[in-house]
């Protein structure tokens, strides 16, 4: 392991345990490792006698709300947010490097904090900025950074923290499947299994958890598959009229299918929303990349896992540009 990456962390957590009151908040549209890394910090800093809330644009996905979070999330809208956010000393940004990516319920509070702001990140181009920031991008997730920052200050990781950080960790590398998966990621499973996660409880809560509906959608999906480029670019693509009634969170890990067909080397979903937003989750195969046709509609993320938000897109313009923009 590069021991230079999260040397740096150390500080980070002696600027942030001296504090009194710290906020946590992640992306919007959360997953495995927002969720894990908000509360797994929460635990790590509650642990240490210090004020924790997460405040976040959506709130906890099913299929996580197993994770121990009792008094862990504030509400935007309740009458004191303001009072509470005036009196917190820092706040912690996890997994996201673009402020929008906090949502619109939350960057107005973002944009008027006065006290210091930490960020833990693993994209590339942070353009958020903090008084203490921390983006290793050669990390697995932000789970990973969080627990080692706990490692590199000898601080004990308790159960809770363990199965938060190790639900985010198993989640971003696809279930110790994608290219950050090696043997430093898998040694630190492991300290994180010794310290009480149980592996087979989080795969089994996280993973095991579609709704019947969301299964019969991905079905219906799958047998209405956009194929190009010989098979190498496959995508799922679901109208407006077929979504009524699911949100995002009903369509998790419905990209993944797209990459498990033969041949395939650059998959999507893209879905179109009643209020006009076009979104689009692609994934590549390690060789071949999609951030860059992310970032040509205004998102980001991964070189082999990225997406964006087109707010009014037309949803056929929109694969068509991404037909043409597939390097394949
Ligand atoms: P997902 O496809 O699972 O929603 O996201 C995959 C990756 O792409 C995540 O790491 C996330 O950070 C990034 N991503 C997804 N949507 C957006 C977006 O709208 N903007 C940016 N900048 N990144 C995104
Ligand atoms: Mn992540």
């Amino acid at each position: 392991m590069n021991n230079r990456l999260y040397a740096q962390l150390a500080d980070a957590w002696k600027a942030l345990s001296s504090v009194t009151s710290v906020l946590i908040s992640a992306h919007i549209d959360p997953d495995g490792d927002s969720i894990g890394s908000s509360l797994g910090l929460l635990h790590l800093l509650r642990e240490q006698g210090i004020k924790a809330h997460i405040l976040q644009h959506h709130p906890i996905p099913k299929n996580l709300s197993f994770l121990p979070h009792d008094h862990a999330f504030l509400s935007y809208d309740q009458p004191d947010i303001k009072e509470i956010i005036a009196g917190t000393d820092a706040w912690c940004i996890l997994d996201l490097n673009a402020p929008q990516r906090l949502g619109p319920n939350i960057l107005p509070f973002f944009e008027h904090f006065t006290g210091k702001v930490f960020l833990f990140d693993h994209h590339v181009n942070p353009i958020l900025k903090a008084d203490h920031s921390h983006v290793i991008i050669e990390s697995s997730s932000t789970c990973e950074i969080i627990a080692r920052m706990a490692l590199e200050s000898n601080i004990e990781i308790n159960a809770q923290s363990a199965e938060c950080l190790y639900t985010g960790i198993m989640t971003d590398t696809g279930g110790f499947r994608h290219s950050r998966t090696n043997a430093e990621v898998m040694r630190l499973a492991a300290t994180l299994i010794d310290a009480g996660a149980d592996p087979v409880k989080i795969y089994d809560r996280v993973m095991n958890a579609q709704s019947l509906s969301s299964m019969q959608l991905l079905g219906m999906a799958l047998s209405n598959l956009t194929i190009s480029h010989d098979g190498a670019l496959i995508l799922m693509i679901l109208r407006k009229e077929q979504l009524v009634g699911y949100s995002s969170e009903d369509l998790e890990g419905f990209v993944n299918y797209t990459l498990s067909i033969e041949g395939a080397k650059i998959g999507g979903l893209i879905t179109e929303w009643e209020d006009g937003t076009v979104k689009m989750s692609l994934r590549s195969k390690p060789t071949h990349e999609v951030r860059s046709i992310a970032e040509s509609f205004g998102g980001g993320g991964h070189v082999q896992a990225a997406g964006a938000r087109v707010r009014h897109g037309n949803l056929k313009e929109i694969v068509e540009s991404i037909q043409q923009l597939a390097k394949i």
